[in-house]
């Protein structure tokens, strides 16, 4: 299993999802974050920070067209590590159809001043210690393929 960002973090990018991922598998685009699907470790953190629901689990049905356009996107954007200001989306965006259509946008986002991937690989203490060994180990795997190991 793997969680993706849907349509509905359109027109808000709220990064609230990047401060609790232990491996930083977010990805910012101008309009949007995506998850990558093969780096996530199902972990679930992210799902209820998000304030306007677009993560979801790949088990959801709505969600499975989702990760072809997440790994997409994740490998053309930057990593995003750390919480930004979110867009000015206004309330009635939240649900709203077809934003992928009206409001979409396939630039990349912006990378702060000394953020980039190196830094990608560390995983905040706090949630090593909360982590049960079986997540540990995932965090690992994820690291080491990250840097070729
Ligand atoms: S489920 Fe866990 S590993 Fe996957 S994106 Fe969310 S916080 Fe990161």
């Amino acid at each position: 299993m793997t969680y993706i960002v849907n349509d509905n973090c359109i027109a808000f990018k709220h990064t609230d999802c990047v401060t609790v991922c232990p491996v930083d598998s977010f990805y910012e685009g101008e309009s949007m974050l995506v998850n990558h699907p093969d780096e996530c470790i199902d972990c679930g953190v992210c799902e209820p920070e998000c304030p306007v629901d677009a993560i979801r689990p790949d088990s959801d049905p709505e969600a499975k067209d989702w990760v072809g356009f997440n790994r997409k996107y994740a490998k053309l954007w930057p990593i995003v590590i750390e919480q930004k200001p979110p867009l000015p989306g206004p309330d009635e965006m939240d649900g709203a159809v077809g934003k992928l259509e009206t409001h979409f946008s396939e630039k990349p986002g912006g990378i702060s001043e000394g953020q980039g991937r190196t830094m990608s690989l560390l995983v905040p203490i706090s949630l090593i210690t909360a982590c049960t060994s079986a997540c540990q180990s995932r965090i690992g795997a994820a690291s080491a393929t990250r840097q070729g190991i």
